[in-house]
């Protein structure tokens, strides 16, 4: 029947659902040429970001001027908020060393702190930088403040490295009083006696690219393929429009934050399904990011979410069954996802397991070899998506062979998205032969631990920091 994703999953299937998934793989396919088109269009909108009149892709300027030389050394409190955790980490630098003595503590960011206003939020982070300095560190006085990097995992407009104003909230984040303000004072200001003094506003894909080049020289992309989808890499400043009369000097360069997960926001190449249009309009913030709602952790459950429902209301899938669970609006992680993906068995008994625990439904084996389909298709559509941005850079920089480091749980736990990215990078390049593989996607090391460190150290005079 032409499928183009594993046909040989579908044998046996009924006629009628096979020719209903063929409609979904028609959907949800992306071929080489469209791979092609789509990273082509990317790495325009990638130079676009970076012109003064700008365009939908931010390319915020970090004001990383250099990565750190190995020299670095001192003791450096970091806190990152991403977007399901709230991490704070003790790292001490140590010149010459590549192994960094941490500690550590991570939280679960309670759904409710995610929209709430700007002082709970602030709030509820000091107190989590309050219990862990309690326990970690004595000493500290207003006088010797510890330097802190702060990682914010949202697009910001920084006029220095200490600061950055929120230009909008992205995944399912929307406090009020934040957006078009500094970021930095406002938690400062909830970081009472002043132990602590923020050195550093780090993105998490900035502080990836830091850490990883710092392992690895040949990493010249730092990404993030986890809740949300971005990525950075380091760029001539000669080469920034919007840079210029800011008196650089003709050799500097700048880590730029693409925030490309607002890629097409203008819906020019991506291949939009009805179902990216539903998620969309019932997201935290319909309209942006969309490049992200199709690739990103955050919106990959929901996507399943919504084509299992759409296929039980045309009377395919669990007739007759109570789907109540399946319609709560992101009943689905994207662990479920890999989960499903890891039978590989005849019977499909793990796949039937996770349906009857996470949903309470009862699959036949039809329905659990179309589940499995729909689900692959679904995941193989990310991971190609995400080759397109990392492609982009690469066209837009004209590198032809690096490294890239490669962070985020989705990316690390979901085990078949690397191979089906670099597929897609394949398809993208045509490597064939010895040119197989020229771009590497690798995990990369401890971005808003060490890399937020490393930035921080970078920004300050070497009689700032510490010993340890
Ligand atoms: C944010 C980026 C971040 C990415 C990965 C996106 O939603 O806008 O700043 O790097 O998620 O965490
Ligand atoms: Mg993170």
């Amino acid at each position: 029947q032409g499928f183009r994703y594993r046909p040989e999953l579908l044998e046996g299937l009924p006629e009628e659902l096979t020719k209903e998934l063929k409609k979904y793989e028609d959907w949800f396919w992306v071929d080489a040429t469209k791979l092609k088109a789509i990273s082509d269009h990317f790495a325009k909108e990638l130079e676009k970001g970076l012109t003064v009149e700008g365009g939908s892709v931010p390319m915020d300027v970090t004001w990383i001027m250099k990565y750190p030389t190995g020299q670095e050394k001192g003791r450096v409190l970091t806190v990152d908020l991403g977007g399901t955790n709230i991490r704070v980490c003790d790292v001490c630098l140590s010149a010459g060393k590549r192994d960094f003595e941490q500690r550590q503590k991570k939280y679960k960011l309670p759904e409710a702190v995610k929209s709430t206003t700007k002082e709970a939020l602030w709030g509820f982070i000091a107190d989590q930088i309050k219990s862990f300095l309690s326990e970690n560190h004595s000493g500290l006085s207003a006088s010797n403040p510890l330097p802190m990097a702060f990682t914010f995992s949202f697009p910001v407009e920084q006029k220095s490295i200490r600061s950055g104003i929120l230009q909008h909230w992205t995944k399912n984040f929307n406090v009020s009083g934040v957006v078009g303000r500094d970021v930095v004072p406002q938690l400062e200001e909830e970081l009472a006696k002043k132990v602590v003094r923020i050195v550093a506003l780090v993105n998490d894909t900035a502080g990836t690219l830091v850490a990883s080049h710092y392992r690895d020289p040949q990493v010249k992309i730092g990404s993030i393929f986890s809740t949300g989808c971005n990525a950075a890499y380091m760029e001539e400043c000669r080469l920034v429009p919007k840079l210029r009369g800011s008196g650089l000097s003709e050799d500097a360069t700048v880590i730029i934050n693409t925030e490309y997960g607002a890629f097409d926001n203008e819906r020019k190449v991506l291949p939009l399904t009805p179902f990216d249009r539903q998620l969309d309009e019932e997201s935290a913030h319909p309209g942006r990011q969309i490049y992200e709602k199709m690739v990103a952790g955050l919106y990959i459950g929901e996507m399943l979410r919504l084509v299992l429902l759409k296929m039980h209301e045309e009377g395919l899938l669990f007739k007759g069954q109570d789907v109540s669970r399946l319609r709560a609006a992101n009943a689905l992680e994207t662990s479920f996802l890999s989960a499903v993906e890891m039978d590989m068995s005849e019977s499909l008994t793990d796949v039937k397991k996770v349906f009857k625990e996470s949903l309470n439904l009862e699959l036949s084996l039809g329905e659990l070899k179309a589940c499995r389909y729909l689900i692959g298709l679904i995941s193989m559509r990310a991971a190609r998506l995400y080759a397109c941005g990392i492609a982009a850079i690469c066209k837009k920089k004209g590198i032809r062979q690096c490294h890239v480091g490669v962070d985020g749980s989705v990316f690390s736990k979901y085990s078949m998205l690397k191979g089906r990215a670099v597929q897609g990078l394949r398809d993208i390049f045509d490597w064939e032969g010895d040119k197989l593989d020229l771009i590497a996607l690798n995990t990369a090391e401890d971005g808003s631990g060490v890399g937020a460190a490393l930035v921080a150290s970078v920004a300050l005079h070497p009689s700032e920091l510490e010993e340890c």
